[in-house]
């Protein structure tokens, strides 16, 4: 199942993303169409939504995709959780996941211009899971269960504003506007062949900068929802940005930071592609 989101309507959508059926429409009004009502009663709505083919819906506008998950109440993030990625960022592989958030006023849809606050905006594509069921105290053995689907996100983050304090402002400074873009859609894990071991990699004006697989994440998906739920209760629709594999400018000799005019695109195989175009910060006049 793949689900989508226009003019804040829940639709559930084909592979290709030409065809889609509206949520509340088909449903008389059982489910949808606010995106985050979906997963408040996610068991139920999993099982009417098997009964139904996008591919016999109507033509979607891909363009207009927005955010799948427009107003999640929790957004956590994982840091340093590819072995890689922690040697490219000079820190020891962590014993626990580093978790901070990104403020939910960053969320963005999937394709996007993003005004460039500063000299050192960098990229980061991860993999997103967005939670299914309350979720408090979760063994890791069934923490997939607790996964409603999963989506590309891209933790932008700008390095002056993360290291400008003692210890690290990771929240604000991955926070800016349109710094936490996701999308093009939410797929269940039951799509992919191997939900554990998906890849991912983003591109910068075509030219490939990050490339990694899910099965080399430190902590699993399982994993992070058995940990983060034992210590806080997650919610329906609640968002996990699962951390970025290597390749990330700020690890890269010399560094490397994104400028006006650059195309960033991150995509995970089985999930889709987000697009991302820089610009300078307009100056203000007078
Ligand atoms: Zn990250």
């Amino acid at each position: 199942m793949r689900l989508a989101v226009i003019k804040n309507r829940t639709l559930l959508v084909d592979e290709a993303l030409d065809r889609g059926v509206d949520v509340a429409t088909a449903s008389d009004g059982r489910f949808g169409p606010d995106p985050t009502s979906i997963y408040d009663n996610w068991e139920a709505f999993a099982e009417w939504a098997a009964s139904v083919t996008p591919a016999d819906g109507n033509a979607i506008d891909a363009a207009a995709l927005g955010n799948p998950i427009p107003e999640p109440r929790q957004v956590f993030a994982i840091g340093l959780n590819y072995a890689e990625h922690a040697a490219e960022s000079k820190y020891e592989v962590p014993d626990l996941p580093p978790v901070f958030t990104k403020y939910r006023t960053s969320l963005a849809g999937p394709v996007e211009t993003v005004e460039l606050p500063g000299p050192k905006v960098d990229w980061e594509v991860e993999l997103v899971a967005v939670i299914g069921r309350h979720a408090h105290n979760v063994p890791e053995a069934e923490g997939w269960n607790y996964v409603a689907g999963l989506t590309v996100g891209q933790d932008i983050s700008e390095r002056a504003t993360q290291f400008n304090a003692t210890p690290p402002q990771f929240s604000l400074g991955k926070s800016y506007p349109k710094f936490s873009p996701m999308g093009p859609v939410v797929v269940t894990p039951d799509e992919l062949a191997d939900r554990d071991d998906v890849e991912l990699g983003c591109s910068i004006n075509g030219e490939q900068v990050q490339k990694g697989r899910t099965s080399e994440m430190i902590f699993s998906v399982p994993q992070l929802v058995s940990y983060l739920s034992s210590i806080t209760p997650l919610l329906p629709g609640d968002v996990i940005f699962t951390g970025t594999p290597s390749g990330v400018g700020l690890g890269r000799t010399p560094q490397r930071f994104l400028t006006d005019g650059d195309v960033l695109t991150s995509r995970i195989s089985g999930i889709g592609t987000i697009e991302q175009r820089f610009v300078a910060a307009e100056t203000q006049n007078g």
